[in-house]
């Protein structure tokens, strides 16, 4: 993969160099994630997946010795079941968040319902209020009467036995 023969010598030792490719933007450092090179950093340019695209490619970092490849390629396997794992939990975590705002909107819905139902209670109790102070009028109206037509009464009894008490007392 090296563009040139000298690759394995030619590594950088700068941290942070800024190295041109052969299109002339700068080749930004990445690491490789292969199994023959886990963890190695090296400038590739951003075009090299193109057709005709640029070739630059030159390591940063030195080659591993055999003890770091075996636990850089341990670190990728991990890396890829971590990445795995995250996947799976960003899709569980999105049918959750479905799930929660499905029920959401069903409260919503519910919600609005009920306030429908409190809005007809209260029309409904309204209506009955003005029916109560009708009755409550009438009511009013007709304990007077009675009480007139009782004292009526009372009167129309009381002339009746002075009537009939008189003529005795004539005798
Ligand atoms: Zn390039």
């Amino acid at each position: 993969m090296p563009s040139n023969s000298s690759s394995s010598t030619s590594y950088h030792s700068s941290p942070n160099p800024s190295v041109m490719c052969l299109c002339g933007i700068r080749a930004p450092l990445r690491t490789s994630s292969s199994e023959d090179n886990p963890g190695r950093r090296f400038f590739g340019c951003i075009n090299y997946k193109e057709y005709n695209g640029c070739t630059y490619f030159d390591w940063f970092d030195a080659p591993t010795c055999a003890r770091g490849m075996d636990y850089g390629r341990k670190m990728v396997r991990k890396n890829l079941a971590l990445e795995a794992q995250i996947a799976e939990f960003k899709k569980t975590n999105e049918a959750h968040i479905a799930k929660l705002k499905k029920s959401n909107e069903s409260l919503i819905e519910r919600i609005e319902e009920l306030l429908m139902i409190n809005e007809e209670q209260k029309h409904k109790m309204g209506r009955q209020r003005v029916v109560l102070e009708a009755l409550t009028k009438k009511s009013t109206v007709y304990e007077a009467n009675c009480y007139k037509m009782k004292i009526a009464l009372l009167v129309l009894f009381l002339v009746v036995i002075c009537l009939w008490v008189k003529p005795y007392d004539v005798v």
